[in-house]
């Protein structure tokens, strides 16, 4: 029997080496700069998706390590606040320094721990880095307000941190997602509590002790960044409800997302939620169909179809329909399923048997609503691991599951459309508002249709491509605020108006 290639055995004995450390004992909290068990002494297993073996065994936090985390970072922040801007801009490229440095080992820990692919997970440490960096060289600005004159007074605005904040976040891509929110809180001078996802907890405590240790280096005290394992309902939970934590920001599912709104009311939480989607892509027969078949497939089977932003729906215009539909079909059944550290790999198993359980649960639905299976609707390869075949669903229709409720897999719903009405209305026919993607050469209609779809953020011609300074959130059921740029300072910042009179207006006189 042949064994791995050279290229995945070689990734995987590296893996194993970086791995070693989280595989015996309980991997702990990290509270005001100490290793920390839980004061119940519950744990909880993280798996390897590509084998469902046992990666790690993790404290799960409750209420006690939620406080303690709290307190330290209560404790930590008027230091942590205060620091210069320039002194904080080079603790946060300092940290950004250090994820590059160890970005090989995050990489594998990452793709071992999601089962995400390492093509795509190479480059997510990277990516934390450049958040690091894009919200280092704004921290000295971030306090800065307007000039607002008036015939009496000089009004200004200042932004002040808002205090401790909980950062709570899902086990997609927990490495990249935890930097693009943590960031932008420490360059404002907030601490943070950070509680991961229970199904890819260990990339969490690489980025934790990565900061610490950077942070400390500087002289400042422990405790402005923690980090509790731990359940949603438990350890998530009392984060949400600590009067020491001033703001929750949250990424996850909409109706998580509910629940955080309603375990914040008593403590009157300031809340930013990054929630779920069902993301439209619209294909129009003047596009440019070569490029668009190649954003439509890329922006929903990589990553493992567990991406927020992935266009799950193509609705693609009847007269060009069968032919698309048959080149992305022939697309995706050559698309490589494999381990997710081989180089090779373009997707690999899904998250957690239950996911998995759940995605292909659509198959059987597809098939009772009268959608027609076009590529994939099962398991795909022999063995433990979740592994799922890309799917494509063809012959839809607006108001089935499987064109309204978020898979979060490697499945593409593709539905035709007549018209440009046609197609506004189809992609507004879901309660989430994410993000959309339009592909047509007709100016005037890409910035009509840009105009009236519902959804946070619009790519015309192009897939998901980030640029920092730009406003990052959706609209209904799939969020609450935006981040990127100056936008997350408005969120993690409280904007102060300061009056000063010129000693020229009349002051109103009572009882002279
Ligand atoms: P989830 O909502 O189940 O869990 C997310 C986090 O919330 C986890 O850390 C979990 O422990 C915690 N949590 C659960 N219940 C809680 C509670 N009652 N109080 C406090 N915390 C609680 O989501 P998931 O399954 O981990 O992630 C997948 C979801 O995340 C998808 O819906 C996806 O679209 C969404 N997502 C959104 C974005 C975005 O930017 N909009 C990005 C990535 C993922």
């Amino acid at each position: 029997m042949s064994g791995p290639a050279p290229a995945l055995a070689d990734a995987l004995a590296r893996a194993r080496r970086h791995l070693a450390r989280f595989r015996d004992g309980t991997v702990p909290h990290h509270i005001a700069g100490e290793a920390a068990e839980s004061e119940s002494g519950l744990t909880f297993e993280t798996l390897d998706p590509a084998t469902n073996e046992r990666l790690a065994t993790v404290a799960a936090g409750g209420a006690a390590e939620i406080d303690r985390a709290a307190r330290a970072a209560q404790g930590a922040f008027r230091a942590w606040r205060d620091v210069p801007g320039a002194r904080r801009r080079a603790i946060l490229h300092a940290v950004a320094d250090a994820i590059v440095a160890r970005a090989d080992e995050i990489a594998l820990v990452e793709s071992t721990d999601t089962g995400q692919p390492i093509r795509y997970m190479a480059k997510a440490a990277l990516r934390g880095a450049e958040n690091f960096r894009f919200y280092a060289d704004r921290a000295p600005e971030a306090g800065n307000g307007l000039a607002l004159p008036d015939e009496g007074h000089i009004n200004y605005t200042i932004r002040q941190p808002i205090g401790p904040v909980g950062v709570i976040t899902p086990w997609n891509t927990p490495f990249m997602l935890s930097t693009w929110k943590i960031a932008p809180a420490l360059a404002a001078g907030c601490t943070v509590v950070h509680k991961p996802a229970e199904w890819s907890p260990l990339s969490a405590v690489l980025l934790t002790e990565i900061m610490d240790g950077v942070i400390r280096a500087h002289g400042l005290p422990a405790g402005v960044v923690n980090l509790v394992h731990g359940a949603g309902e438990t350890a998530g939970r009392a984060l949400t409800e600590h009067p020491a934590i001033r703001a929750v920001a949250f990424v996850g599912e909409t109706t998580t997302g509910s629940h955080i709104m309603r375990q914040g009311a008593e403590t009157l939480k300031r809340v930013h939620f990054e929630l779920g989607g069902k993301n439209p892509v619209i294909v129009f027969e003047d596009a440019d169909l070569d490029r668009a078949l190649d954003a439509v497939l890329f922006m929903i089977y990589s990553l493992n179809g567990e991406r927020c932003t992935s266009s799950s729906r193509a609705l693609v215009q009847r007269s060009i329909h069968d032919a698309f539909a048959a080149r992305a079909a022939e697309r995706v059944a050559r698309i490589r399923v494999g381990h997710p550290l081989d180089p090779a790999t373009e997707i690999g198993p899904l998250i957690h048997p239950r996911h998995a359980d759940k995605v292909l649960s659509y198959a059987g639905l597809a098939a009772a609503e009268g959608a027609r299976v076009a590529a994939g609707g099962g398991r795909a390869l022999e063995g433990a691991g979740n592994y799922v075949a890309p799917t494509l669903y063809v012959d839809a229709r607006t108001g089935m599951r499987i064109a309204q409720e978020e898979i979060f897999g490697p499945v593409l719903t593709m539905i035709p459309f007549e018209d440009e009405a046609d197609a506004v209305r189809i992609a507004n026919d879901v309660r989430y508002g994410l993000a959309g993607y339009l592909w047509t050469r007709d100016v005037g209609r890409a910035h009509r249709v840009a105009r009236d779809l519902e959804a946070g953020m619009i790519w015309v011609n192009s897939e998901n491509v980030r640029h920092l300074p730009t406003p990052f959130g959706g609209m209904k059921h799939s969020g609450i605020g935006r981040d990127g740029g100056d936008h997350s300072f408005d969120f993690y910042m409280e904007t102060k108006n300061v009056a000063v009179a010129y000693d020229t207006h009349a002051v109103p006189r009572i009882g002279a």
